[in-house]
């Protein structure tokens, strides 16, 4: 990196980091308080709500949210009439899963290979420590010209919208001019990329009905309607010859503009076997972040192993539809039904039970902080562009976010780059990335102040 003052001060402050995300990263912090006991979650609550007390932050607060866990909050005031941005974070963790598959000890955070090992260092506890080191670096260097917000949720990874819900509840609390999720990643080590589009889903269950019992399939197997089969017609439906996504009425033509996907990277990080062709159509980008994708998640059938010579009398199955930015997920949902029903063959009956959903997202990269980031990029990553990816997962959070405050500009950036694993074993995070990102966050708090 060049020198830049800030770049500097971030590049002493490191050792300072690592330590303090060991520190956080030894907290068993899993919001599934009948796995983890909820004390580890409490005390890193406190870890957090420490830090900001010792950066100056006022109003710094533990959050009882809805779903029984704590969210940690803080204001950082700025100049007089400055902006104000909120800078998002989580502090809970997914589980080890497996413990043995760990090379070192999963809440240890572990050098090794250049990489910090341990289970939330990228995802997202060190998403936390990048925006200590951001406004770190600007109080040395002139001050933060900011208005800061700071928010820490506790339990992301389970999906319960404890912060979601408290956020609608108090809605002048995370008011913001932008907000910057600190929980996304670069689409390469060393490659600056801001997420702009996020995918929305929709799950339903479908439950297939043709007889009232089983049956021996060799004396009725033939004529006998099988609720089985009847439930492979229907989800082959959803395909195209070429395995494209085909839900009646639900438009997967659209096209992604941003950052480019190439099949042989795609075939390497999704691990495709030699010789297994992609499915879909359009580039891989289009594919993954801007049109539909269904998956079944599940079906419910005999196993191989006890099966009898039997014609199956009902059958179900768990169907995931990720909808595209711009699509609204009810919609999608009700084409997909309508979609189901209309696919079902011979008369047989089929119920549909909606699960979940939520809406996707997509940023206006127009905006001036999209400016402020891409100039700054620019300055923390010498000579790469800001790219724009998308993700085929969901953050319901933004939407939240996005609908409470549609005025409010939204970056998502972090650490979780594909090589960090999050959510799997072995996820470690790059201490380059985190000093890259934490000068990049700085220097965009800068730009978007002047701006
Ligand atoms: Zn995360």
């Amino acid at each position: 990196m060049p020198s830049n003052p800030v770049a500097e001060t971030v590049a002493s402050l490191l050792p300072r980091a690592k330590a303090e995300l060991t520190e956080l990263v030894a907290f068993k912090s899993v919001a599934d308080f009948t796995q983890f006991p909820k004390s580890e979650s409490d005390a890193a609550a406190a870890w957090i709500a420490d830090a900001l007390r010792a950066e100056g932050f006022t109003d710094v607060a533990l959050l009882d949210t809805p779903d029984g866990t704590q969210s940690v909050y803080g204001f950082l005031p700025g100049p007089e009439g400055a902006k104000t941005v909120l800078l998002y974070a989580h502090y809970d963790v997914q589980p080890p899963l497996d413990e043995a598959g760990w090379a070192t000890p999963p809440f240890e955070l572990t050098e090794r290979d250049g990489r910090w090992y341990g289970r939330g260092t990228a995802d997202c506890k060190g998403g936390f420590i990048m925006h200590l080191l951001a406004l770190r670096a600007l109080k040395a260097n002139g001050g933060v010209p900011v208005s800061v917000k700071v928010i820490v949720e506790g339990s992301e990874e389970q999906g319960t919208g404890g912060l979601e819900r408290y956020a609608e509840q108090h809605p002048e609390l995370l008011a913001a001019d932008t907000i910057v999720i600190g929980d996304a990643g670069n689409f390469r080590v060393g490659l600056p990329t801001v997420t702009t589009t996020l995918r929305g889903m929709t799950l339903v269950r479908v439950r297939i009905d043709t007889l009232a019992g089983n049956l021996h399939s060799g004396q009725f197997g033939g004529a006998a309607p099988d609720a089985l089969a009847a439930l492979i017609r229907v989800l082959d439906s959803l395909r195209a010859e070429d395995g494209s996504t085909t839900v009646d009425g639900l438009d997967a033509t659209a096209e992604w503009d941003g950052l480019e996907y190439t099949e042989e990277q795609f075939r390497a990080d999704a691990r495709v076997l030699d010789g297994v062709g992609l499915i879909g159509g359009g580039s891989v980008a289009d594919r993954i972040w801007a049109r539909p994708a269904v998956t079944v998640l599940g079906i419910d059938c005999p196993p191989v192993v006890g099966a009898t010579p039997s014609v199956q009398s009902s059958a179900r199955a768990l169907v995931s539809l990720r909808v595209p930015p711009g699509v609204d997920a009810a919609e999608a949902t009700k084409l997909l039904q309508a979609h189901i029903e209309a696919h079902t063959p011979w008369g047989a009956r089929v119920g549909i039970e909606q699960i979940g959903q939520g809406q996707a997202f997509r940023a206006d990269t127009s905006s001036p902080a999209y400016q402020a980031m891409a100039d700054a990029m620019a300055v923390a990553y010498p000579g790469e562009t800001m790219q724009y990816a998308g993700q085929g997962g969901s953050i319901p959070l933004c939407n939240t976010l996005a609908g409470l405050y549609p005025q409010a500009e939204i970056l998502l950036i972090g650490l979780s780059e594909p090589e960090a694993q999050i959510h799997a074993v072995n996820e470690s995070v790059s201490p380059e990335e985190l000093e890259r990102l934490s000068v990049a966050e700085a220097l965009f708090l800068r730009n978007y102040a002047a701006g």
